[in-house]
């Protein structure tokens, strides 16, 4: 089932997401429906505050690229992307390599904005999965740049957040505009 995205200005956009304690039906029902919604807005990832869910739960898929990534490593071996798309996590934390890298990002919550974003490179995402199990993911390139994008998202932090004081000036005025002002 495909869920409304919620849109910049939206409060729960803001809000530091809740852990998620329990995988229920409920749960699972979620994720699947945010993978088919994703998939359907052409998006690479999609948290569970953009359909309205203060819970630390996203979904992401790169899988269109398999270039997009210079090295991937599961739980500590080496693996092809394929094999973790789509990636549904809760819960995740974050460790970041020393070396930065700026790229185009734009937000299924944050209609027609694109922007140049500095972020590390390299990220190791420790993923607790829905069966209980956990995913520790070594990457860079995109697949780093989504987990970084969506988790922010877990934390009420938005890509727009994270622009150069010049980028933050020039979408100022379109981000007014979203906001109905
Ligand atoms: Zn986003």
């Amino acid at each position: 089932m495909l869920l409304p995205i919620v849109q910049y200005g939206d409060p729960v956009l803001r809000q530091q997401c809740r852990q998620v304690a329990e995988v229920d039906a409920a749960i699972r029902e979620l994720a699947q429906n945010m993978i088919e919604t994703m998939v359907d807005a052409n998006g690479v990832g999609l948290a569970a505050p953009q359909v309205g869910m203060d819970l630390q739960l996203a979904v992401i898929d790169v899988s269109h690229d398999p270039e997009c990534v210079s090295f991937l490593k599961v739980n500590g071996k080496h693996a092809e992307l394929a094999e973790i798309m789509p990636l549904i996590f809760i819960n995740p934390k974050l460790e970041f390599g020393q070396e930065k890298e700026i790229d185009f990002e734009g937000c299924l919550s944050i209609e027609g904005i694109r922007y140049e974003v500095r972020r590390p490179a390299a990220v190791k995402a420790t993923l607790e999965q829905l069966d209980g199990s956990t995913l520790v993911i070594e990457t860079d390139g995109l697949l780093s740049r989504a987990l970084q994008h969506e988790i922010d998202h877990l934390n009420g932090i938005l890509f727009v957040d994270r622009l150069s004081a010049v980028g933050k000036v020039s979408v100022k005025n379109r981000l007014k505009r979203l906001l109905g002002n």
